[in-house]
């Protein structure tokens, strides 16, 4: 048999599209590898890349590999950014050709600047490259909004099916299988999409809680890949709700051999599903000051309370710089608390030039949008400690991969040890702290901005976990956020009634 030839390309980007745009240089720094470079970088990590790689290596594929862009959620990606990445990756394909087969890893939350729907305009780049008959399949984060347009140019979608996030690697494995059978000619796979009347569902998809929504959920879903050998995979997506689309909203993706109606039948029960736990959230946010008090009642004992904060986390969107929750810990210090972290690069910058010992004088973070999540604080910082800000992920999210907070800082104030950092990073990896030589097992608390992604590594040090809401621009709650571009009717947007009835679920 003739050696296949694939192409694998990676474009991450899951945008808020209440966030300032994303400009190249935001993705460029995060880490943009092109070509041959890829797959040295790639190659020891556990992403999807990682795992195309390694299948490829396995199978014996030839890979072309045009773009690999990493996840570093934001605004919207911006105008350059986008026509640069889609193009790259239609420039791959063309440079391929003739391909056999196609694995393309997907965020699903891509909002572009002037496309809402910018994973469905990457996977219909391909395929009107490669035509009607190369096998598409496609990899996704389940914090996704599916749209047709995406799902009619795939052959065959998979999402994670952990949250937090430690499956990227297996996922692009079970893709790289299904694309195998696929070019064998075993399966003619398509995708059957179903969406509910909501904007986010599933339970975020968080498989911490074991029983909760979105481990039964996948509990269904693996029940009917087993019930049916003609359905080779149920993916769920829990939709990201902070998209100002109208695909916005949870989905069910059945891959399936074939274009019968029971196939469409799977997808409407799994959506009903998400409809009738819509209101099964299991993580309960408090505000500022009751999150404050909450944690004066712990009593002491050994590990870390983590605190984490949902209204500007920069897995949302978040600009990481906001304020409220550092202020109410100032306010109300725990002496020896890590506060991680406020994205301030003239603060970073000016901690570099004072040095180590310095006390500086500084209205630290607030600076982007405080209208939410409150503006600067106003203080004496002492410079404790100085870093370039580049970590390796340990894991168990993406091991082996390089992350930036670009240059940065340890200040202390009140007692409360705050990293400073030039960029914004989602807090979820004991190495975050670790660079900053900061053990993440003995402050007696660690606040940070991230709204689940952190239990895979900090739940097992924590002693208990406290999740807050401040009102940045992640917040779930936010009233002063405006959708004007999601479907109606749609919960929690429209009264439930009226929605149930257009479901046809009364
Ligand atoms: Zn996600």
């Amino acid at each position: 048999m003739p050696e296949r030839r694939v192409l694998a390309a990676m474009i991450l980007h899951e945008a808020n599209s209440f966030a300032a745009p994303a400009p190249l240089a935001h993705f460029e720094r995060q880490g943009v590898v092109r070509g041959d470079a890829i797959a040295p970088r790639f190659g020891p990590t556990r992403t999807e890349m990682g795992g195309f790689l390694a299948a490829g290596t396995e199978q014996g594929w030839s890979l072309a590999t045009p773009i690999a862009v990493p996840c570093s959620p934001a605004g919207p990606m911006g105008a350059e950014a986008f026509a640069a990445f889609r193009d790259a990756l239609a420039e791959g394909a063309r440079a391929a050709m003739p391909l056999d087969g196609v694995l393309l890893a997907l965020h699903g939350a891509c909002v572009a600047e002037g496309e809402d729907d910018a994973d469905g305009v990457f996977a219909q780049a391909v395929r009107d490259i490669v035509g009607p008959e190369v096998p598409i399949v496609v990899t996704l984060d389940p914090h996704s909004n599916v749209s047709d347009r995406l799902a009619n140019a795939a052959n065959a979608i998979t999402a994670y099916r952990t949250h937090p996030h430690i499956d990227h690697f297996e996922t692009a494995t079970r893709a790289a299988a299904i694309l195998r059978r696929a070019m064998d000619g075993e399966i003619r796979p398509r995708v059957h999409l179903a969406r509910s009347f909501q904007m986010r569902g599933f339970d975020s998809t968080r498989t911490t809680p074991p029983d909760g929504p979105a481990r039964r959920a996948q509990a269904i879903a693996r029940g009917m890949e087993a019930a049916d050998p003609a359905v080779i995979e149920v993916s769920l997506q829990s939709g990201f709700v902070l998209a100002d689309v109208p695909h916005v909203g949870p989905s069910a993706a059945i891959t399936a051999d074939g274009d019968e109606p029971r196939f469409a039948a799977l997808g409407a029960q799994l959506v009903r599903f998400a409809w009738d736990e819509r209101d099964n959230d299991t993580v309960k946010l408090l505000d500022v000051p009751a999150a404050m008090a909450a944690i004066r009642a712990i009593p002491a004992g050994p590990g870390p309370i983590v605190l984490s904060d949902f209204g500007d986390a920069p897995g949302g969107g978040g600009y990481g710089d906001a304020t409220n929750l550092l202020r109410a810990l100032l306010d109300d210090p725990i002496p020896g608390a890590v506060f991680a972290s406020i994205a301030d690069p003239a603060a970073a910058a000016a901690a570099h030039a004072a040095g180590v010992g310095a006390t500086l004088r500084l209205a630290l973070g607030g600076h982007v949008a405080p209208q939410h999540g409150g503006g600067p604080i106003e203080a004496a910082f002492r410079v404790l400690r100085l870093s370039d800000g580049v970590f390796v992920h340990e894991g168990p999210y993406t091991p082996g991969q390089t992350g930036q907070f670009g240059r940065s800082a340890v200040l202390e104030c009140q007692g409360v040890r705050i990293i400073v950092s030039t960029w914004q990073r989602n807090i979820l990896d004991l190495q975050q702290l670790r660079i900053f030589g900061i053990d993440p097992a003995e402050p007696p608390l660690i606040a940070i901005k991230c709204m689940d992604a952190f239990r895979a590594a900090f739940a097992p040090i924590a002693r208990t976990i406290v999740t807050c809401e401040s009102g940045g621009v992640s917040s779930r709650v936010h009233t002063s956020l405006t959708w004007s571009k999601v479907r109606r009717p749609i919960w929690p947007l429209d009264p439930d009634a009226v929605v149930a009835q257009a479901a046809g679920y009364t």
